[in-house]
């Protein structure tokens, strides 16, 4: 038998690609147990119905051959748009090269920024796929720790450190799974980080809808930045189109060029139909990523409300994103046994601090993600199971 390649033989770093828990719960599920499960950042509310109608109607239409590979015209005019309305920034159509989702974006933009063997950095906590993805272009992963009293900020120095020799630095912000929005001088400190070190920054903004504290600043308008930056977004988050498939890299023309040139190769760019709802979608203005987003500023405060009266888990609320990330250090259990017996003893299935990274052991990521009633009912699972640890 002919041997595999050592790149992906090697994706997960050899070890646990850290989605263990979840699989376990979603095996419970189909075998008809009763899991309450926050796992993965998907809502629970589907499209909005008139996205599918669009999806529909172009389908119907006659857009079912081959798309243009970047992207068509008008799905990138309206990324492009959306990504104006952050900050002044001269993106148009051709800064823009449309994706099957955000995490192919995520791979595309490394595999412009790195050649084999370089340093990609990132920042841990991490979300889930990004040390295999780097890995995934040979690219050679190097995590920058952040710390629960820094609010799970980067600093600078650390960042500054960790630099040399590095050809990218990955960020998140707001984040998954610390739900950290970077504030201006966090920006600040990775800019000089990336022009002293000449790094690409590539800047996963998927979350840039769901910014509850603070405002979204995408580094890319940062001095000196936009020619450095290839900005990550999809419409998986702010318009619950997770299954679309549908995310795009931004960045200078010249990058888009050779990524469209890259799709070329693999991808051959995402059907038409898509983008028409995609391009629908984005028409429908901020109003109705509010809509999307409504949900998770209640089921937040709901979580924050129950954290206030007991003493066995400590929370930093989260400035954005989907998800709340508990620090179950005081029970003395990991985040692995913790979600584990969870999992076991009270049917709730979140997803273990150490999935994103060393930085995020003694942690667990609750996703926000089920009806109101369900999900106070499962955090007071949580609570009850985290309080009897501590008594124990
Ligand atoms: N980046 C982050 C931080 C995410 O949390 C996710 C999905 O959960 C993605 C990228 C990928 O999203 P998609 O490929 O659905 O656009």
């Amino acid at each position: 038998m002919p041997a595999y390649s050592n790149r992906l033989e090697g994706l997960n770093g050899g070890g646990d690609d850290g989605w263990g828990l979840f699989y376990r719960a979603r095996a419970m599920k189909t075998a008809g147990e009763p899991v309450l499960e926050l796992t993965i950042g998907e809502h629970d509310i589907g499209t909005a119905p008139e996205i599918l109608d669009a999806m529909d109607a172009s389908a119907r239409g006659g857009h079912t051959g081959y798309a243009a590979i970047p992207g068509t015209t008008g799905l990138r005019e309206a990324i492009a748009k959306r990504l104006r309305s952050f900050a002044d920034l001269p993106y148009g159509p051709e800064n823009v090269l449309v994706t099957p989702g955000g995490q192919s974006a995520l791979f595309a933009a490394h595999s412009l920024a790195c050649d084999h063997g370089d340093t990609a950095l990132m920042i841990d906590p991490y979300y889930a796929t990004y040390p295999g993805t780097l890995r995934g272009v040979g690219a050679i992963p190097r995590a920058v720790p952040t710390y629960p009293e820094d609010g799970f900020q980067p600093r600078e120095a650390d960042l500054m450190a960790a630099a040399e020799g590095a050809k990218s630095l990955l960020m998140n912000s707001p984040n998954n799974p610390t739900g950290a929005v970077y504030t201006d001088a966090t920006l600040d400190g990775i800019a000089r980080v990336a022009k002293a070190h000449d790094l690409w920054v590539i800047a996963d903004e998927v979350y840039d809808s769901q910014v509850w504290e603070g405002v979204h600043r995408p580094i890319a308008s940062l001095p000196g930045m936009f020619e450095r930056t290839l900005t990550v977004g999809s419409l998986s988050k702010c318009h619950a189109m997770t299954g679309s498939r549908l995310g795009w890299v931004a960045g200078p023309v010249e990058a888009i060029e050779h990524l469209t040139n890259l799709s070329t190769h693999t991808t051959y760019g995402v059907p038409g139909y898509i983008q028409d709802a995609g391009e629908f979608a984005l028409s429908q203005g901020p109003e109705a990523e509010a809509i999307v987003a409504a949900p998770f500023v209640r089921r937040r405060a709901i979580l924050l409300e129950k954290l206030a009266g007991q003493q066995a888990i400590k929370a930093i609320p989260p400035a954005g994103a989907m998800y709340v990330m508990l620090d179950i250090r005081a029970t003395g259990l990991s985040g692995k046994a913790f979600g584990e017996a969870l999992l076991d003893e009270e049917m709730v299935a979140v997803m273990p601090g150490e999935s994103f990274g060393e930085a995020a052991a003694g942690h667990v990521r609750v996703a926000l993600t089920l009806p109101d009633e369900i999900f106070a009912e499962a955090m007071d699972r949580l609570f009850a199971f985290a309080a009897r640890k501590l008594a124990a």
